[in-house]
């Protein structure tokens, strides 16, 4: 089969060699280059030479570690990541540490979920390369509390405005529900996760109102909420 130059190519970190074979192959079957490395310090030298479209990143790997690989590479560089740990309670440390990875996944995965992920990783950002002009006007005034979207006031209360001028500050990533929590309360009042949820449902609900065909805010499954413009 003939390989077109378009095809996109998928860099896989993986120390363990079988797992790095599935994977391979299931991306290679679903219409995907891969390419493997089993080295974390062999990375950032690779994608100088060759940048990937995507980087399946493993967290523990040998020679550097996935951290200190994600932030090399945000500083030079756009190329998505989706970070694949064996520990589900990793994902919110790593959120925390804010190393701009784009999404994460938790071992053991199926490849056909690994696959769907890197999908929707490179349909968003070509959403957002194709998309500028239609892109909607989402105006955020934390020092007036007001807000508008295409022109049209939305009614917020504090805590729903302080919690899409949080979003609407950083589009595309990750939030967990933990940092939302610290950036829409000052005071030390007991939240729990509900919380937020509840807020973000009711924003969501009044963003939609606004404008009924485009789901603004995403749940990210397990992990929180992002804001895709
Ligand atoms: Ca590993």
């Amino acid at each position: 089969m003939a390989i077109m130059m378009n095809t996109p190519l998928i860099l896989i970190v993986e120390d363990e060699p079988k797992l790095a074979g599935v994977l391979q192959e299931y991306l290679a079957q679903s219409g995907f280059r891969t390419l493997h490395l089993q080295r974390g310090d062999e990375v950032i030298p690779e994608v100088r030479r060759q940048p990937p479209d995507l980087i399946l990143l493993d967290l523990m790997l040998p020679g550097r570690d996935g951290m200190a690989v994600c932030r090399e590479l945000r500083q030079f560089s756009n190329i998505p990541v989706i970070m694949t740990t064996a520990r589900v309670e990793e994902i919110d440390r790593l959120l925390g540490l804010e190393l701009g990875a784009d999404d994460y996944v938790c071992k053991p995965y199926s490849p056909k979920e690994v696959v769907a992920r890197v999908r929707a990783v490179l349909r968003r950002l070509d959403s957002r390369l194709n998309d500028q002009s239609q892109k909607p006007d989402l105006q955020v005034d934390i020092t007036s509390y007001q807000a508008s979207l295409d022109g049209q006031p939305l009614d917020l209360t504090p805590v729903e405005l302080r919690l899409l001028h949080t979003l609407l500050k950083q589009p595309g990533r990750v939030f967990s529900r933990d940092q939302l929590m610290d950036r829409l309360y000052t005071d030390n009042r007991l939240v729990t996760d509900r919380t937020v949820d509840a807020h973000v449902k009711n924003l969501r609900r009044k963003l939609d109102a606004c404008m009924p065909n485009r789901e603004l805010i995403h749940s990210v499954y397990g992990v929180g909420y992002r804001l895709d413009l």
